[in-house]
């Protein structure tokens, strides 16, 4: 039996397909794909993966996998603990497509709801960090403390050098030495992704244990302390005369800090940290196996202009309004490219705004109590087991002891498991126990059980308030927090589901439009393929749980390995990346191991395509490697002759090629093997950046037309949902050669990460399995599919970009084709010389495109003043021609712009988005009518888009950073 899947996850219907072919002039399908696809890179070998099964067969053997898995209560801690996801968020967020389908907010006039539910994040970050610049959530907590060293490093020119060239023809040198200290207490997943990402660096990390030494006695040559708290034992420490010694030798410090324990205790902020990071995952996001959950980090005045990742800021709109958006976009890759702050672009959006709301629905008061409660049961536990006679490592702790049972631990932990429990096991001689929201009693016994210890009655130790003898008095946090009315306001389930409702409709996601994007392939992400992330034996296994619990979850990662290696033409895949940005540093740090392995050091050059994502060069220069640039053609492709020109200027040392294929302009270069051949026959690597894999997927294997390398984007062309800008998985996938060198076990530093595998590479992130716990989504999306599902699947994606190409080249020049006058999945609309006669800009298109109820296509990327539109397999044909109407119709008004009938300022496109308010409002000055604003096409007045605010200022908003909710009377004085 086959699937019929396909058919829904595919948009055109037979007849649509016919006719979208008979426009194009070609008979079949296949017709098309002979003529777009070079022959040079084409496999004619189906795809050897299972066939398609229907979706009620694939949720049941999701069940049978889930099965395999076996819950516990989840007490290992070490940076992963147990929490609560109220129903009214799973329900209405973390299962709701309004959310999750959303793209990353680069439009801000159509994201205002996840945007606000960012800034909430941040302004939760901040209060509780006491840190004035939060930004909108990292990859996971020791990628954070990554970032936070090298930020340190960057701020902090006093000690060592940092020299960072500019992209030209030669190379920049990425040269970031120096030393950083780490807190022996750090996690550590946190000490093994620090090492492998300051190591291509030069930085040198040394260890300090802040128990046994004094912070008199640290040396002044470290550009950066780092300290963990509470630290991975459990213990709270002192942290201030630390921060204090350390600021007076010329060091910056990063408190890797507990936002939960933070309710409790005095803030970094408060004792003189510049830099705040960690994980947001215990409020409210299930530990997942290890991922998606969001790393944060905070910062000190002065440090905002260099924080990694997005920035949420405060603006105004074109009538005065405050709005929000992404500040200090300049600062992106694209921009800066091997200059950036980071490599990061797709983060851990949605789980941060599951935070921000879980944050929201219990306010301060609740969050406390939480705390209150956690640390209770951690202290009655501590008394209990000193009651039984056992020593307890730390006094001080919030919610984890660690407990010394000389040559006792495997035996109590096995006898924990027994009774339903995880326990940490730290050696042979320690044990640890990490409470969190969901401990109650019953747990307590449990533990206190394993321990052979009596029951204790609760509170055993601990009055009501903060005088617990665990938690010293000068410890505690005196300062308030959480004061901003949103966390007061959505108390009830009612009001919450209302303002969950509120921000989902200020946005446009999937459920509402085609999301054309350009480069990011947003396709359906059916509901089958999310159902099952959300089931317990998928959602609350912890990353560090026994094998003997996590069968389950290891069969279907084996499987996908093994899926998605065929699909590229790889010999092995990790998927432990949590992001496209992290494979590609994976993929880079594999090359460089590889060279170092074979003795040739002195290949450090990475040559990248001028038209290469901004991730690519700031990839490479994380991975140590150093930038130069090739030329592009006139025609779109590497300029051969620059290339080898590239090659022959520095023999023996290029290190890799990164090129992307389809390359980002949108067409199939049929030279791409003789690109891979001159860079091997240099002694080079070949990095194929697989983000454009949905033009690939069935027809063409990257792993065998010449690539050594490449990443995927299972949150493009893989179905997982882009939640607002992330989460993502960016799994790597290489050849054989490679392979040794893929990341290793983060939780076990120098093991392998893949069961059965010998990869013992710098792990990239803090789980071994990245974000394990949206893989079911691709693994269902696979097995939904099948081989033939997936080749059709990319057949359309190419037919409907050539369709709309097709369509629309008369009004707007496609800039780039490749063969037979074809583009691949994508195509780039030129809007530049319309902009020189007219003076209306692919932003006043993109912007115009809201009022008929659209998401732009991807802005000025590759190309400045361009659009790159990408309708993906899943659009049917009625959309794609409602995308063709709005985009002809827009055309005759830009004509009429040209024509002098409405003067540029004052036309539709430079005016749009336009607001109900605005067009409902007694005055209405603009040459032409309302209806020509609201309602440029008939169809719109059967339902309709409003955006909330108008075009927003982002020249502003940067000048003027405001980085937290803005006080409820900032809007009060633009209505007045
Ligand atoms: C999206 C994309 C990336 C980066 O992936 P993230 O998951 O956002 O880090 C890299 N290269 C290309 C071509 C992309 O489109």
């Amino acid at each position: 039996m086959t699937s019929n899947f396909p058919s829904r996850h595919i948009g055109p219907d037979a007849p649509a397909i016919e006719r979208m072919l008979g426009a194009l002039g070609y008979r079949t399908l296949d017709d098309l794909i002979d003529a777009a696809v070079p022959e040079q890179i084409r496999t004619r070998s189906p795809l050897n993966l299972p066939e398609g099964r229907d979706e009620h067969r694939v949720l049941a053997e999701l069940r049978a996998l889930a099965g395999r898995n076996r819950t516990r209560v989840q007490m290992i801690g070490q940076g992963y603990h147990d929490t609560i996801t109220p129903a009214v968020l799973r329900r209405n967020m973390l299962e709701n497509p309004a959310w999750y389908t959303a793209y990353t907010p680069y439009q801000p006039e159509i994201s205002q709801g996840r945007l606000e539910a960012l800034l909430t994040f941040q302004t939760l970050v901040e209060d509780l960090t006491a840190l004035p610049v939060a930004g909108a959530s990292l990859l996971d907590e020791a990628t954070a403390v990554a970032e936070a060293v090298l930020l340190m490093r960057r701020a902090n020119k006093s000690k060592g050098s940092v020299s960072v060239g500019r992209q030209t023809g030669r190379p920049t040198q990425p040269a970031l030495n120096g030393r950083v200290l780490m807190d022996a207490d750090c996690l550590p997943q946190t000490l093994a992704v620090v090492a492998g990402r300051t190591a291509p660096l030069g930085i040198k990390v040394e260890l300090v244990d802040l128990h046994t030494q004094r912070p008199e006695d640290l040396g002044d040559d470290a550009f950066g302390l780092v300290i963990q708290s509470p630290g991975v034992s459990g213990g709270v420490r002192e942290i201030e005369p630390w921060i204090t010694a350390a600021r007076d030798r010329g060091m910056l410090t990063t408190v890797a800090a507990d936002l939960l324990a933070l309710t409790l205790l005095k803030p970094p902020g408060e004792q003189g940290a510049d830099i705040a990071v960690g994980s947001a995952q215990r409020f409210g996001v299930p530990l997942f196996y290890g991922g998606p959950h969001a790393g944060y980090m905070a910062v000190r005045a002065g440090l905002e202009r260099m924080l990694p990742g997005r920035l949420v800021g405060v603006s105004v709109d074109a009538a005065g309004k405050p709005a929000y958006r992404l500040a200090l976009q300049t600062r992106e890759q694209h921009i800066r490219r091997d200059k950036a702050t980071s490599n990061i672009c797709t983060a851990q959006a949605l789980l941060a705004n599951v935070a921000a709301m879980y944050a929201v629905y219990h306010g301060p008061e609740g969050l406390r109590a939480i705390a209150e409660r956690t640390h209770r049961h951690a202290a009655t536990i501590a008394e209990g087991l000193r009651a039984a006679g056992h020593r307890l490592v730390h006094e001080h702790f919030f919610d984890t002891v660690t407990v010394h049972v000389p040559g006792r631990a495997q035996e109590i932990v096995a006898r924990a498991d027994a009774a339903g429990v995880n326990l940490r096991l730290v050696d042979a001689d320690h044990v640890g126990v990490s409470c969190d929201e969901c401990t109650d009693n019953e747990v307590v016994g449990k533990v206190l059980g394993a321990f052979g210890a009596e029951p204790v009655s609760d509170l055993c130790g601990y009055s009501h308030t903060n005088h617990s003898r665990a938690l010293p008095a000068q410890l505690a946090r005196t300062s308030p927090y959480l004061r901003h009315p949103v966390f007061h306001e959505h108390r009830s389930e009612t009001a919450m589901m209302r303002f969950l409702r509120k921000l989902a409709d200020y946005d446009l996601a999937l459920d509402r439009t085609m999301i054309p994007l350009g480069s990011c392939t947003m396709k359906l992400n059916s509901a089958v393929e999310m159902e099952p992330i959300s089931w317990p034996e998928f959602a609350s296994i912890h990353p560090l749980a026994p094998a003997a619990q996590t069968e389950g979850y290891r069969q279907l990662i084996d499987d996908l390995e093994t899926w998605l290696a065929e699909i590229t033409g790889y010999d092995r895949v990790s998927l432990q990346p949590n992001a496209g940005s992290q494979g590609e540093l994976a993929g880079l740090l594999a090359i460089h191991g590889y060279h170092a392995a074979r003795g040739e050091h002195g290949r450090d050059i990475c040559l990248i395509p001028g038209s290469a994502h901004g991730t690519n060069a700031a990839s490479a220069v994380l991975a140590g490697l150093r930038v130069v640039v090739v030329a592009t053609a006139p025609n779109g492709n590497i300029d051969l002759d620059d290339l080898r020109a590239k090659i022959g200027e520095h023999p023996d040392k290029i290190a890799a090629i990164m090129l992307t294929y389809p390359s980002t302009h949108g067409v199939y270069e049929a030279d791409v093997r003789t690109v891979c051949d001159l860079v091997h026959e240099a002694g080079g690597q070949v990095y194929v950046d697989g983000a454009n894999l949905n033009a690939l997927v069935g027809l063409a294997r990257p792993g065998r037309f010449g690539g050594d390398v490449s990443h995927l984007n299972l949150h493009k062309t893989f179905c997982i949902p882009h939640g607002g800008g992330g989460p993502g998985v960016g799994p790597v996938a290489v050849r054989e050669h490679l392979a040794p060198f893929l990341p290793g076990d983060p939780g076990n530093p120098g093991s392998p990460g893949s069961p059965g595998s010998s990869q013992t590479g710098a792990p990239v992130s803090q789980a071994n399995y990245g974000s394990a716990g949206i893989l079911p989504i691709t693994w269902a999306y696979l097995a939904l599919m099948g081989p033939d599902g997936l080749t059709d699947a990319t057949k359309t994606a190419v037919l409907a970009a050539n369709y709309l190409a097709r369509s629309l080249h008369e009004h707007y020049p496609v800039l780039y084709t490749g063969p037979g006058g074809l583009v691949a999945h994508e195509c780039i609309l030129d809007l530049r010389e319309i902009t020189r006669q007219t003076g209306v800009t692919a932003e006043d298109v993109a912007k115009r495109l809201i009022d008929f109820g659209f998401h732009a296509p991807t802005l000025s990327f590759p190309v400045n003043g361009t659009l790159m539109v990408e309708p993906t397999e899943s659009e049917d044909r009625n959309e794609l021609d409602r995308f063709v109407r709005a985009m002809v119709t827009i055309k005759r008004e830009i004509d009429q712009v040209g024509a002098g009938v409405w003067p540029l300022e004052d036309s539709p496109p430079r005016q749009a988005p336009h607001t109900a308010e605005q067009v409902t409002a007694d005055e209405w000055n603009l040459p032409y009518s309302r209806q020509t604003a609201a309602y440029p096409v008939p169809e719109l007045r059967a339902a309709k888009y409003w955006p909330p605010v108008r075009r927003i200022d982002g020249v502003r908003g940067d000048r003027n950073l405001v980085c937290a909710c803005p006080a409820p009377e900032a809007f009060a004085e633009v209505s007045s």
